[in-house]
Parts: structure tokens; sequence; C-alpha cells
């Protein structure tokens, strides 16, 4: 690049080798080589990318043109706050797993807080023309009909809200070519219908969630999306920290493994299921069950 900018390749050589990396994972216990691998990993390339814009700034500031200090400014600010939303994720799944988070219920408006979600998400996203989301949310009564009348439901409003960003931004991450994206709320006294008209045998899910349904009154969020699907043989390990399905595709969008890993613990401290079903190049839908309190 004419300003001296070093290349991406330049970047890696300022890193640990990840040969020393590797040697002294393998010596860790599992968990923490499991760790340590994913997260210096995900760690290296936006620290690189803060390194190399910020030497080449503090080399060439007088010489480089405005725009161009502007845009080396925007990617050292995505660089940084990409660390910190890693930092955030380990910080949150050590803090469920240790039970030091303890749930602030108040009663909420659950359609007001998903159309919140679903706004923030549609905000987010760059204008790509070849990339476009229809964004949908509906309530349903207990025939499937739309209604308006959805019950205060108790639950942390905060949790409950990141559980869903979690799930929208999946959706978005995972449609490489756009799509549909649908926040479905509902009574559920058995449990819901598929989005797919499969069995959760067939999806791979076996789930207890129907037999809890049964005997109490729930209510169903199911967040469905138009993307690449997940094959049966992933379904049920999607849950689990750190896990990522090894696709081109998801070793080029950002993630630790960790997203669904959180909404499962947050969703099981309001004492609700969460589970997937899926057909790949179809889509996915994501379902949580809450316990009518
Ligand atoms: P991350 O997105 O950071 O990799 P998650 O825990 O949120 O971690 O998801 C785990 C894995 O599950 C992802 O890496 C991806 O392979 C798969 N996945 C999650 N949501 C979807 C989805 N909506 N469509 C297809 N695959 C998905």
């Amino acid at each position: 690049m004419e300003w001296g900018l070093p290349l991406k390749e330049e970047w890696y050589e300022m890193r640990t080798p990840e040969s020393t990396w590797q040697e002294s994972c393998e010596q860790a216990d599992p968990f923490k080589a499991e760790l340590l691998a994913t997260v210096s990993h995900e760690l290296r390339s936006p620290l690189a990318a803060i390194k190399g814009y910020t030497a080449t700034l503090l080399r060439y500031e007088r010489r480089l043109p405005r725009e161009e200090r502007h845009q080396f400014l925007l990617a050292i600010n995505e660089g940084a706050a990409r660390m910190e939303r890693i930092v955030e994720s380990l910080f949150e799944i050590s803090q469920l797993e240790t039970g030091a988070i303890t749930l602030q219920r108040s009663l909420i408006d659950v359609p007001l807080l998903a159309q919140k979600a679903l706004r923030a998400v549609e905000d987010g996203l760059p204008a790509q023309p070849d990339r476009q989301f229809t964004f949908r949310l509906l309530l349903e009564d207990s025939d499937g009909k739309p209604t308006r009348n959805v019950p205060f439901h108790n639950a942390d409003p905060a949790r409950l809200r990141e559980s869903l960003a979690i799930l929208l931004d999946n959706a978005v991450k995972y449609s490489p070519e756009g799509g549909t994206i649908t926040v479905i709320i509902r009574p559920a006294a058995v449990a819901g219908p598929s989005a797919f008209g499969i069995s959760d045998q067939q999806a791979g899910n076996n789930n207890n969630h129907a037999s809890a349904s049964e005997s109490h009154p729930m209510l169903e969020i199911c967040v469905t999306d138009t993307g690449i699907g997940i094959a049966p043989e992933h379904i049920e390990r999607i849950f689990e920290r750190f896990y990522r399905i090894d696709l081109c595709l998801t070793r080029e969008v950002d993630g630790l493994g960790l997203g669904l890993a959180i909404c499962r613990h947050i969703i099981e401290l309001h004492n609700g299921t969460i589970w997937a079903e899926s057909l790949p190049e179809k889509g996915s839908a994501f379902h949580v069950l809450l316990p009518l309190e």
C-alpha cells in the first residue's frame, strides 16, 4: 500500500508464533488448551489490525490524506470493539458457569422487547445491496392465529434481550445471501409446532422440552432464518462452549463459539429450555420455551 501500511502477512509477524501457542496449549489441561487456542486465535486478527494501522498513523500522520486517516481510525475502532466483545463474552460465560449471575426479574412486554432487539440488529447492518434481509415479528395465539394479546412475562429483561440479540445476530451471520428472519411469540401448552414440519427426532433434538411444556403453560419465542442451516450431526453440539461448525463461512465470520452457550445458560436460569431444528441450505429455527410464572 502506498503509505507503507504493513501488509496483513507482515502484521502476523508481530504476533507470537502459532507453534509456541500450540505447545503451551498442549501442556495445559484440556479446558485451558481449548480456551487458549480459541481466544488467542480470535484476538490475534483485531490486535494485528490495531497495531498495523496505529503504526502507520504514527509514522505517516502528516502525509496521509484526511479521509484515509479517518478510515484507519475506523478500522482501529472496529478492532478494539471486536476485542472488547471477546473479553465480555469470556467474562460472561465464566460468570454464568460459576453461578455468579442472578436474574433481575420484572414483568416485561416480550413482543416490545423482541421488536427492540429486531430493530437494533436491523440498524446495525451495513448497507449491502446483495444481502438484503426482511425482518418480521409474529404474535400468535394458541391456535396459531395472529393476536395482539401476549401476557406480560416475569423475566430478566436485559438477559432475555441479550439472548434474543445472540440468536438474531447468528441468523444474520449465517445467512450469507440475506433472506427472511422471523421472531414468533406464542403460548405453548404443548411443544410448539416445527417450523420445518419435521419432528424433534429428525432435527436431532432429544431435549425434554415436550414433557416440561405439557405440564406447565409456557411462552415460546422462536427465531427462524433462511440461511445455511445446520447439519444433524452438529445440532446437538452447537450449545457447547467454543463449538463452531467448521465451514468456510464460519471461518470467515467472527465468533468464539460462545453465543449459544451463553444463551442456553440464560434460558436455563429462567427454568426454560432452548433447542434448534434445521435443514441444511434451507435455514434454522431456534426455539426458546419459558415457563409462565
Ligand atoms: P459463534 O457464532 O460465535 O461461532 P455460537 O455459539 O453463537 O458461536 O454458535 C455456534 C455455532 O453454531 C456457529 O459457529 C455456527 O456454526 C452454528 N450456528 C449458530 N447459529 C446458526 C444459524 N442461525 N444458522 C446456521 N448455523 C448457526
